[in-house]
């Protein structure tokens, strides 16, 4: 089911990670919405964002933009997010969905592995939504929706740098919430649970079924299930909520 939310047409949204799978759903949600979806795409990867530029444009949106930053590349972030606002005005809404995993045992736990899932969901995340805080200081109705996951509520076995990554996601989110909430600048986590894309796809049948296993609707999720509860939250249907951590788990984590 597809709820139109009038006030997300026009407005520049700006979706990390939207090459494929959560993101990707998310992106287009908001070109069906008719907003002005903007996403990131990294070096190398300029015939991807041409085709999901094509994609979200058949799809509704009123522009597309894709940025070429890395979330570990601060100047890259600073310089391609100055130069959209210089063009389009600021961004006033934010998802923050871009990040990777790779399980291994604590026993086995390497540095460079931990440094590169904090790098990439935690400290990427916060850099960039301090670089756009400038911008959302100018906008009306900001949002932004940080995608962590019912991982970092419950923890798991296997994935205690993820974990941790996803849980600081927590902490950050209450803290801008706090912060700019006198600014009228929303910040809520989404926590999902099992949804079917390339990153759970990687998981041993074993792992998978043993989650099925434990889900009430006995079924996983969609990333168009993720990508509702996100417009809503971007809406001003949602105007009262900030500092909020939703879960979208099929009751995973009850
Ligand atoms: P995915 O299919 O693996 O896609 C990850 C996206 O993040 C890709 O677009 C990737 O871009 C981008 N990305 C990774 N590292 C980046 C970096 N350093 N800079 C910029 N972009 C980067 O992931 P997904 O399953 O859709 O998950 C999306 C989000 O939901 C993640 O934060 C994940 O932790 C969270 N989540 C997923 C599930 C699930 O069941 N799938 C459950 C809970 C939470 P490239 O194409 O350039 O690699």
């Amino acid at each position: 089911m597809i709820v139109n939310y009038n006030d997300l047409k026009d407005k520049n949204i700006l979706v990390t990670g939207a090459s494929r799978g959560i993101g990707l759903e998310i992106a287009k949600a908001l070109a069906a919405q008719g907003a002005h979806v903007v996403f990131n795409y990294r070096e190398g990867k300029e015939d991807v964002a041409k085709e999901i530029e094509n994609e979200l444009r058949a799809r509704g949106a009123s522009n597309v933009t894709g940025l070429l930053f890395d979330l570990n590349n601060e100047e890259q972030m600073k310089e391609s997010t100055s130069n959209f606002a210089k063009e389009f005005g600021p961004i006033s809404g934010l998802v923050n969905n871009a990040g990777v995993s790779k399980d291994s045992l604590l026993l086995r736990l390497k540095r460079s592995d931990v440094d590169s899932i904090i790098d990439t969901n935690l400290k990427g995340t916060m850099m960039l939504t301090s670089i756009l805080s400038r911008q959302f200081l100018k906008a009306q109705d900001v949002s932004v929706v940080n995608i962590s996951s019912v991982v970092g509520l419950m923890g798991n076995t296997s994935q205690a740098s993820y974990a941790a990554s996803k849980a600081g996601l927590l902490g950050f989110t209450k803290s801008v919430a706090k912060e700019l909430g006198s600014r009228k600048i929303r910040c809520n986590a989404v926590c999902p649970g099992f949804i079917a894309t390339d990153m759970t796809d990687a998981l041993e049948e074993k792992a998978k079924e043993s989650y099925l296993a434990n889900i009430p609707v006995g079924e996983f999720g969609e990333a168009s299930d993720v990508a509702n509860l996100v417009c809503f939250l971007l809406s001003g249907a949602s105007k009262y909520i900030t500092g909020e951590v939703v879960k979208i788990d099929g009751g995973l984590y009850i």
